[in-house]
């Protein structure tokens, strides 16, 4: 086994970066080349086509099967000439990633050959046979199949020869199997409620638009070593390794140039991307070693969430041609910082205006404040949900375990929004004019021209205003984005509308409108202030402080999720419409279930390493000395083998309790497993495995890393820390 260690080493030391093949062309040529966009659609569709299909994206209608069928046909010629020969709907399911059924496009010609051919039908809907997805029971494989179905909003593309739609998910009931069709429900309930509150500032506004600016990071490691190192290739994390002398204690990695094998992938990445109409621009090395960040130009959250889950196939593909793999886990390594993705939210109207951006004048600023102070209620009230909603087996590892951030969202203002809010809390009695028509007086404080910039920043928070933003942090870097930004619109977007309703009562009764805006403006932020904090969100106070303040600190996964079946809110999915009772518990079945699966696997795999590397190889060492300690004392009189000898005998025994304690827990580790599997709920069972397995895992993974430090190097089986972290 050492030998393939040492081969692996010495394969990935020697490698050169690739070259990439450079287009001819300039960026803005190649940009999209790979998407139906409008500009393809404008080429390849008869007119009227074009104009019913662009309408229907615009104002969100279905599509007649006659226009359908026509843009089938012209879409299938556009993918045909780029050289696709299938087509997939393309999906999200509840398992995170993205899933896929090719077909060809080919149906009998009737004279005992084929014809390619592409139907309407076929593009706007098809009955996957995805019994084996999970769903919670929604869809029992006897009752019915499931539906995918078009999604207009996001354009049609070309990976390898394939042409992709992406779709949504659903039962043949209805209820959502996937992560797209909430999506798009909660972005239409915050365009909803979020235009209700626009509108008392500016009549004109039609819609708002929720945005997504999302920040990939991950870990690149040396294909060789990553094949010799089971655990990684198997669970996507080392769940054993001694951490390496040095990792990111000098900082070195954050500031230092990119190495040229990782430039060279980067660079193959980004023309992908730019091909796939992915406008990534951001890229660089990140805190720890081998850890790089992404990021593009934001987005319509839809499509960015799409754009997101595409890059991360992407990002596989293009990192084999490069002889890396990436790594997408949030904890692949203990003892250095793990990957997140982090969302950059926010709100715009059709009229241009960004809604959490200061103004310069009183009254935009004003619509500032009100934005500001529901988006603060909603994440205040919603506290546990958000969390929960960010929260699974692998960013477990990140967030509330050793050496992570606690589990607890709180919210990041800086000092100039709080210096703000202040004087609104406390009613401060300056007046200020609002240039209204008529030029209100108010006996508030006045709200000067805010200048928020965005210097002010803390890097510890999971939810950050970062000066026209939100910067959601505790997103993991593996997840579908749109788990978190379900939960976060859903819970905004029924703030909004509550508040639409308390204003509108209050102007019915015939209060100035400005008056009662900044009113239950300051109502919001004396409610929902203790969701701020602006400390150091790592610290060990902070977990105490904010048990006080009333926000959830549950730091089990499993229970977590039971958030999402609170009375509070099934009650608020329910009134914005996002899901109904039956699916946030089918989904919550997936989310336990998918859970236990992950630490079942990870504490095989560990059993395995465990009993048939590790040990043999610490025997094999045990042996070694023991052989010399034997030969010592046939050579030496019995005080003299002492000292020379002692040494080796301590180790050799130090040696055999570790093993004996790994042996045991191992043991205790199959057995609690074996009782967990037999938990007649998915939830038991999650709780099970997070109870009583993961503990023994961690323990294990203690005695294995001594035994690291002290076994002959020539003999350790596995690629240690310092030779996967550092890319040459
Ligand atoms: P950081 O300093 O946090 O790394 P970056 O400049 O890399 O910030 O930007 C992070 C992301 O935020 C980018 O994807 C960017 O497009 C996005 N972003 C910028 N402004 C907005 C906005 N108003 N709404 C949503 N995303 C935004
Ligand atoms: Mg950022």
């Amino acid at each position: 086994m050492s030998e393939l260690r040492f081969k692996s080493v010495e394969e990935a030391s020697s490698r050169k970066a690739v070259k990439v093949d450079l287009p001819k062309e300039r960026v803005d040529k190649y940009y999209a080349e790979k998407v139906f966009n409008r500009q393809k659609m404008f080429e390849y569709l008869p007119r009227a086509t074009y104009e019913a299909l662009v309408k229907a994206i615009d104002n969100k209608e279905h599509l007649s099967r006659e226009v359908a069928d026509s843009v089938a046909e012209g879409m299938k010629r556009w993918a045909v000439e780029q050289g696709a020969r299938h087509y997939t709907h393309w999906f999200q399911p509840m398992t995170g990633g993205t899933a896929e059924k090719h077909d060809a496009f080919i149906e009998h010609d009737g004279k005992g050959g084929v014809i390619e051919t592409f139907t309407g039908k076929l593009l706007v809907q098809q009955e996957p046979d995805a019994s084996s997805f999970p769903n919670g029971g929604i869809r029992n494989t006897f009752e019915a199949r499931g539906y995918s179905a078009w999604d207009i909003s996001s354009p049609a593309f070309i990976v390898g020869n394939t042409l992709c739609i992406p779709t949504i998910f659903i039962s043949y009931t209805g209820e959502a199997l996937d992560y797209k069709t909430p999506f798009l429900r909660a972005l239409n309930a915050i365009d909803k409620s979020a235009t209700r509150i626009a509108r008392f500032f500016d009549p004109a506004v039609n819609h708002v638009v929720c945005y997504l600016g999302w920040e990939q990071e991950y870990f690149l490691v040396d294909e060789a070593l990553y094949m010799a190192r089971p655990d990684l290739a198997l669970t996507g994390r080392t769940l054993m390794g001694h951490e390496s002398a040095k990792n990111q204690q000098l900082e070195d990695h954050y500031f230092g140039s990119i190495p040229s094998r990782v430039e060279a992938f980067m660079l193959d990445l980004e023309i992908e991307c730019h091909r796939l109409g992915i406008p990534v621009k951001t890229r660089h090395n990140e805190v720890a070693p081998n850890q790089f960040e992404l990021a593009p130009v934001y987005e319509e959250a839809n499509l960015a969430n799409d754009h997101n889950l595409l890059l991360m196939s992407v990002m596989n593909e293009v990192s084999r041609r490069h002889n890396f793999r990436v790594l997408l886990h949030e904890k692949p390594f203990a003892g250095i910082n793990g990957s997140g993705k982090h969302n950059n939210w926010s709100l715009g109207t059709d009229t241009g205006k960004q809604l959490f951006s200061p103004g310069k004048t009183p009254k935009s600023n004003l619509e500032f404040i009100v934005f500001i102070s529901n988006v603060m209620a909603a994440v205040h009230k919603h506290n546990a949900l958000l969390k929960a909603s960010i929260m699974s087996a692998t960013n477990a590892h990140r967030l509330g375990a050793n050496e992570a951030p606690p589990a607890i969202i709180s919210m990041f203002l800086g000092s100039q929004l709080n210096e703000i809010l202040n004087s609104i809390e406390k009613n401060e009695t300056e007046a200020i004019i609002l240039q209204g028509k008529e030029g209100v007086r108010l006996d508030v404080n006045q709200i000067p021209e805010l200048m928020i910039d965005n210097t002010d920043r803390n890097r510890t928070s999971p939810f950050a205003f970062t000066g026209n933003r939100f910067e959601y942090r505790a997103v993991g870097s593996s997840a579908n984005c749109a788990s978190a930004l379900i939960a976060l619109n859903s819970a905004v977007a029924a703030e909004f509308d509550e508040f639409a309703d308390r204003v509108e009562k209050r102007i019915a009764n015939g209060e100035n409108c400005e008056k009662v805006l900044l009113d239950e403006a300051r109502e919001n932020i004396i409610k929902s202030r203790v969701i701020q904090f602006d400390g150091n969100g790592y610290s060990d106070e902070w977990k105490e402080e904010a048990k006080r303040r009333g926000l959830d600190t549950e730091s089990s996964a499993p229970l977590m999720f039971d958030t999402y079946l609170s009375d509070a809110s099934v009650d608020m999915f329910e009134k914005v419409g996002i899901f109904s009772k039956k699916e946030l518990e089918a989904r919550n079945e997936v989310k336990w279930e998918m859970y236990s699966k992950k630490l079942q696997i990870e504490s095989r795999v560990l059993g395995d390493l465990a009993i048939n590397h590790i040990i043999p190889a610490a025997i094999s060492y045990q042996r070694l000395l023991l052989d010399n300690v034997y030969k010592i004392k046939e050579l030496f009189d019995a005080d003299k083998a002492k000292a020379i000898g002692g040494q080796d005998l301590a180790t050799i025994e130090t040696m055999a309790g570790h093993l004996s304690s790994i042996k045991k827990l191992v043991e205790e580790m199959v057995s609690n497993r074996h009782i967990a599997n037999r938990k007649p709920s998915e939830r038991e069972k999650a709780i099970s495995y997070h109870d009583t397995v993961a503990p023994l895992m961690e323990e294990i993974r203690v005695h294995i890393d001594a035994l690291e430090l002290m076994v002959d190097n020539e003999i350790w089986p596995l690629p240690k820390y310092r030779e996967l972290l550092f890319i040459r």
